[in-house]
């Protein structure tokens, strides 16, 4: 069966029957025997869609447990309440007091965060590699255990040869974490391409309407059991609700990112030929240095795009203008979105960002001509 098939199918229950699973708000599961109790018990031992207590899930959870694991090629997906406590909690299963943690430097931010202020509380030691590093020797310690990569890099679009760096990785027995949240498993999948875990922020594309907070961590071969383990051990989950509205979001996953795709691939290049503009990035434009590389290891492209304009320009003011473009954080709804960004900030290493103000873009699902109206509006009053 086709993916866009697999899409419509996820979570079907016995006909006749619904075609979404139910809403199951429960905590606690009645049994009328001891025996069903313990009997379900020892089922959910190896088995995660048993329904056995609320803070295992319930019918939607592992509905869609079921589902993104197959949307990223996983044995087995966990959720969390957000994207941020997915990578806190996938990172914290393979690392502990006295091992190090390697983390690309294109990292998004808030991972950043918690690899700095968290991990080294814990006994943990964390240092940066650059994006393009396919062999981490220089980093390597003996101590080592993960690394923590995202493709493309954070804000900037910096592409990964994970096919490359995993070969290195798996030779030196590290355990490679991904945040997938670009892909959202349609236009990338990182245990494909060699990783072990790959964490999606579900509220941005698999919720897709900017209503839904969640996260999701797939794991494959023996990075599952750690995972699993501090995923019931810190007793993670995702509410009803939440896991409802993502796996409806998720029917029209490959519809959206299509639309997202053409609309941010037409406003990249509108940008491009602005004179206010010094540089468009986006990892699918011709003349992106990680071009070749997007075009082999994935489907597509999003909606995202930065904007590096020319120095003096008044970036605020220009943002400010938009009619069509809310300012705001977060990203992956149907809604088009700006913001500024300073990239260069947090990061170790010196790549070749462009001089000048920067702009983060999220290109929704408006009508393209619109957008661009809006944007050429705002750039010439
Ligand atoms: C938004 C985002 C997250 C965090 O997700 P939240 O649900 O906001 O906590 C993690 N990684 C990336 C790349 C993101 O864009």
């Amino acid at each position: 069966m086709r993916r866009e098939t697999k899409l419509m199918h996820y979570g079907r229950q016995p006909l006749p029957g619904p075609a979404n699973p139910p809403v199951v708000r429960a905590s606690t599961i009645l049994h009328d025997t001891v025996k069903s109790y313990r009997d379900t018990k020892a089922r959910r031992e190896s088995d995660d869609s048993v329904l056995s207590y609320g803070r295992r899930g319930t019918t939607p959870a592992h509905a869609l447990m079921a589902a993104i694991a197959d949307l990223e090629s996983g044995d087995a997906c966990y959720l969390f309440p957000t994207g941020v406590a997915a990578l806190a909690g996938t990172i914290s299963a393979y690392v502990g007091a006295g091992d190090h943690l390697l983390v690309v430097d294109t990292v998004f931010p808030a991972t950043r965060s918690f690899c700095d202020a968290v991990l080294p509380r814990n006994g943990v030691a964390v240092d940066y590699f650059p994006w393009n590093a396919t062999d981490l020797s220089d980093w390597l310690r003996p101590e080592t255990r993960a690394v923590v990569v995202e493709a493309p890099g954070s804000q900037t679009f910096e592409v990964m040869d994970l096919p490359k760096l995993t070969v290195w990785t798996r030779a030196s027995g590290l355990t490679v974490i991904a945040d997938n949240t670009y892909g959202s498993g349609w236009l990338y999948r990182p245990l494909e391409l060699g990783c072990d875990v790959s964490v999606i922020a579900g509220t941005k594309y698999l919720g897709g309407h900017a209503d839904v907070m969640m996260g999701a961590a797939t794991a494959r071969g023996d990075a599952v059991a750690p995972l699993r383990r501090a995923v019931l051990a810190n007793g993670q989950t995702l509410a009803p609700d939440e896991a409802y509205a993502t796996l409806r979001g998720m029917r029209t996953l490959n519809l959206r990112l299509e639309r997202h795709q053409q609309n941010a691939l037409a406003v990249a290049q509108r940008f491009a030929a602005r004179p206010e503009v010094s540089a468009v990035l986006h990892p699918a434009l011709p003349g992106h240095p990680g071009a070749p590389i997007w075009q082999r290891d994935s489907s597509g492209s999003n909606g995202l795009l930065s904007v590096a304009f020319k120095q003096g320009f008044a970036l605020e003011s220009f943002l400010d203008r938009l009619r069509l473009f809310a300012i705001g954080s977060s990203w992956g709804g149907f809604e088009s979105l700006a913001m500024t960004i300073d990239p260069a900030a947090s990061r170790r290493f010196k790549y070749d960002l462009p001089p000048g103000p920067m702009a983060r873009f999220h290109i929704g699902l408006e009508h393209v001509d619109d957008l661009i109206d809006d944007l050429d509006a705002a750039f010439d009053s």
